[in-house]
């Protein structure tokens, strides 16, 4: 049924349009947005629409309206004060994914602010702010205001969305964790573009992950998810490109809380260590799109050097320890960072066949992680900080039975055993190298990735 711009509407007779392959206009996708935020809309009525919409998808037009309404549906940041482009960076989630730690800091000591707005660990994946929080004191919950002065102080601030910024997320996101609902690319989109684009944001870097550890495992899919938010973010006037990058190991060495701040840190402090260097290379490159993007280089090659130069010279390292004091840490713990360290339990697992490391189930080894104490498996649940896995060794690597091959930190004795098994059924062996992946794949700018969706057939 066709509506006119000003008939009432009834949430029945949208969910009935979806069900039967219709498209919402920007009215109807408004009202369904402002209702999940107000509440005025019951949870029974927005299930059934999002699984309408899971099922038979969402056009670019629909996406983009519902990324606006739902950007729209609460309060919002505002960088005009900060006298920088404000650039962020997202990444669709990993394992031992500590980029943040380095990219900020890169990013702001080049002249970027980066009003960083991150998320908690669930499931399989890490979380920013549970990895910041093991530091004494940090604080992650800021006023838009005490943001606003970190960021003018630091030029970086990593915080927790504020209950009031994009509601509409909040009730929508949480429904669809629990009715199947969650991978939808539209519905994605929406949702982790709605949060990035209420920051305001001139510009934005997608680090869209493929292989054994993604959220889509897919590589068509995690293209097709690339190219709808560069498409959907660059219409609603943000500057944005998606790099697609390689998942199928933990990034660098550690995976947990504590233990990757360490190595980021080590990082900073000149450190390099081969098992961190996909983790050195992917950061930097990734701020040397935010410093192109965000008019500070020429190009994201020279954007690149600068952010390798800013390492360099401890001026990154200075930043973030900066933004840490700015936002209530207490930075003496990184004097003796490894000390700092105290697990309930440790057991060292010995690599149980010789041969080359083929193969990692990157979401298993993320399991393993989250079943040490460091992750959560419902929201609310608190995470223990010293948890986590050090992996000793990298895929393609050649080991030899007997060889120390991971370190588990477990909250406690009794927490060790079902992270050893899963790495153990994670890992495999074989006798002849495997074909190495790229770290990145394609990069979507705005033109690559609207002819993708012109050619895509969905
Ligand atoms: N992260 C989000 O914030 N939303 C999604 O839908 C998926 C991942």
């Amino acid at each position: 049924m066709a509506t006119s711009t000003s008939a009432p509407l009834h949430t029945v007779d949208l969910i009935r349009k979806k069900r039967d392959g219709g498209t919402l206009d920007g009215r109807e996708i408004g009202f369904l947005a402002a209702g999940a935020a107000s509440g005025s809309i019951p949870l029974e009525q927005l299930a059934a629409w999002l699984m309408a919409a899971w099922l038979r998808g969402l056009s670019l037009e629909e996406t983009r309206a519902l990324t606006l309404a739902m950007r729209d549906s609460g309060e919002k940041f505002s960088p005009a004060r900060l006298g920088r482009q404000a650039v962020d960076k997202h990444s669709t989630g990993g394992v031992g994914d500590k980029t943040s730690f380095l990219i900020a800091p890169f990013a702001a000591a080049c002249g970027v602010a980066v009003p960083m707005i991150s998320g908690r660990a669930l499931g399989h994946t890490g979380g920013t702010l549970d990895k910041l929080e093991s530091i004494p004191g940090y604080r992650t919950a800021l006023t838009l205001q005490e943001f606003e002065t970190v960021l003018l102080k630091c030029g970086a601030s990593i915080v927790s969305q504020t209950p009031r910024l994009v509601p509409a997320d909040r009730v929508l996101y949480a429904l669809r964790d629990r009715t199947a609902t969650v991978e939808s690319p539209g519905l994605i989109c929406a949702s982790i573009l709605s949060k990035k684009l209420a920051a305001g944001l001139d510009a934005l870097v997608l680090d869209v992950k493929t292989g054994s550890g993604a959220f889509l495992r897919n590589l068509e899919d995690s293209e097709y998810l690339a190219a709808l938010m560069v498409a959907t973010a660059e219409a609603a006037g943000t500057r944005t490109v998606a790099l697609l990058t390689d998942m199928s190991q933990p990034l660098g060495s550690t995976a947990g809380n504590w233990i990757e701040l360490v190595e980021a840190v080590e990082l900073l402090r000149g450190k390099r260590a081969a098992e961190s260097e996909d983790l050195r290379e992917l950061s930097l490159l990734l701020a040397g799109w935010m410093i192109h993007q965000g008019g500070q280089a020429a190009t994201p090659e020279i954007g690149y050097a600068r952010a390798e130069a800013a390492l360099a010279d401890g001026s990154a390292l200075r930043h973030f320890f900066a933004m840490i004091e700015a936002q209530g840490g207490d930075i003496s713990v990184f004097d003796d960072a490894r000390g700092f360290h105290k697990p309930g339990a440790t057991e060292v697992v010995a690599a149980w066949e010789s041969g080359y490391v083929a193969e990692m189930d990157t979401t298993a080894l993320g399991w393993a992680v989250q079943r040490t104490g460091a992750g959560r498996e419902k929201a609310g649940e608190p995470v223990d900080p010293h948890a986590g896995i050090v992996f000793h060794t990298r895929r393609g690597a050649r080991v030899e039975k007997g060889q120390p091959f991971v370190t588990v930190y477990a909250t406690n004795a009794e927490l060790l055993a079902e992270p050893v098994e899963i790495v153990k059924q994670a890992v495999l062996f074989s006798r002849i190298p495997p074909q190495p992946v790229d770290l990145v794949g394609r990069i979507f700018t705005r033109e690559s990735a609207e002819r993708y969706l012109r050619d895509a057939v969905r």
